[in-house]
């Protein structure tokens, strides 16, 4: 999965909590669910590390750098700095160690439609959307 969605997505998802320990781990653990997902990746790892660095920059700013919503997204983008990691490059022998990032639990097939995949277009559609509604009306807490 692009790490966008996993950062907005998440966020929307941190919204159902109060605790910011809580949302985190349910975020690594959507980290795993969304990976699961047959879905297109890309590689444009500077790009997508701009654009997940302005979304927490967002969330943060809206909802507070302590909050469950902006925990929730660092629980879905943590597990991804595996996937840029010299030591943890297959290309160079090493192994990944989060589970989904293993390529047989990876972007799994739906049985009877094989060549399903989650297009970039609707990933890039339902983060933006996940990031409205992680957004609105979030306030740090303590801010009038
Ligand atoms: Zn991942």
């Amino acid at each position: 999965m692009m790490l966008v969605p996993h950062t907005c997505v998440n966020a929307a998802v941190g919204r159902l909590f109060k605790s910011p320990v809580a949302a985190f781990a349910t975020g690594v653990i959507a980290h795993a669910a969304l990976d699961l997902m047959p879905h297109k990746d890309i590689s444009a790892h500077k790009a997508e590390g701009l654009l997940v660095a302005t979304m927490l920059g967002i969330i943060g700013t809206s909802c507070g750098f302590r909050s469950a919503p902006f925990w929730c997204a660092m629980g879905g983008v943590l597990p991804d700095v595996e996937q840029v990691l010299p030591w943890t490059d297959p290309k160079r022998g090493r192994h990944r160690w989060f589970p989904t990032h293993n390529r047989k639990r990876h972007s799994l097939q739906i049985p009877g439609a094989p060549d399903y995949t989650v297009r970039l277009l609707t990933q890039s559609a339902a983060s933006m959307t996940a990031l409205m509604l992680a957004v609105y009306k979030c306030r740090p807490s303590g801010a009038s």
